[in-house]
């Protein structure tokens, strides 16, 4: 079953670095805005670790690139509001209090609808994407469920295709590995074709920081494929009620434990 754009509402589209959002939900938020729906667009850092050469891209450099590139892609997107809240890049799990204020201030201030972030694997595991997850589950069952939350996840078919190529990649922070969902078992599963693929492709493009090796890596059309489907899974269906108990323990400690230091540096394919 797919919800039609057009049913999604008011889109609250929240996640880490600027790039998860073009890459997960570009096409989502094109079409939605296409049809006149209000689409406010957060990232909790600007991304200023996201490269393998940090002597060329020093956080400061890349940091201001990488706002000018969001501006560009939400631009190609139609998506005229989007919010960076700087928290530093690879650290969003030590600063926690300031990501579920962010989160809840987000909801109250947007009232969405239709709230798109990652699920609990982050899509690669990585602990900022992971982090949000937290963040924004918290704020939406605060906010007494009102909205309905969507999480991104591969589907299978998307793991059978691509997986050697992130594995290539090393894409996954972890041992772990998702298993993806059955495109029919999806709550929103869209393939983009056509004009709206071009959008996107031109979006992601404008991300040249992000996506320019990869793009060189497998060529435009490789490319193409691998970014035409956006699938999304409620909340629900991944128990994210049952298990918030627990998530809410663990923020507690990591909290406690947090250590404001920056890791020395991120792999450039933080999708
Ligand atoms: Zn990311």
């Amino acid at each position: 079953m797919t919800i039609r754009s057009t049913d999604l509402g008011t889109i609250l589209s929240v996640w880490a670095h600027p790039d998860d959002e073009t890459y997960l939900a570009g096409g989502i938020m094109a079409a939605a805005r296409d049809d006149g729906q209000r689409v406010v667009c957060a990232s909790a850092s600007a991304g200023e670790l996201g490269t393998s050469d940090p002597l060329t891209w020093p956080p400061s450099r890349l940091g201001r690139v990488r706002r000018w590139e969001a501006a560009a892609a939400m631009g190609v997107l139609g998506v005229d509001e989007h919010r960076i809240l700087g928290l530093p890049d690879g650290a969003l799990t030590a600063h926690s209090r300031a990501g579920h204020r962010w989160a809840e201030q987000l909801f109250d201030d947007v009232e969405p609808d239709t709230v798109l972030t990652f699920g609990a694997d982050g899509m690669t595991y990585h602990p900022d994407h992971i982090a949000v997850h937290r963040w924004v589950t918290a704020a939406w069952r605060n906010s007494g469920r009102r909205a309905r939350l969507l999480y991104a996840t591969p589907t299978v078919a998307d793991l059978a295709r691509f997986g050697d190529l992130y594995e290539e990649w090393n894409m996954y922070m972890t041992d772990d590995r998702p298993t993806g969902v059955a495109a029919e078992n999806a709550d929103t599963h869209r393939c983009f074709a056509g004009a709206e693929l071009d959008r996107k492709f031109v979006a992601l493009r404008a991300m040249a920081t992000q996506t320019g090796d990869v793009i060189a890596a497998i060529g435009e059309e490789v490319f193409r494929e691998m970014v035409a489907e956006e699938t999304f899974v409620a909340a629900e269906k991944f128990g994210a009620v049952e298990k918030f108990g627990a998530v809410e323990t663990f923020d507690a400690v990591e909290t406690f434990d947090a250590v404001e230091t920056l890791p020395e540096s991120q792999p450039a394919a933080n999708r």
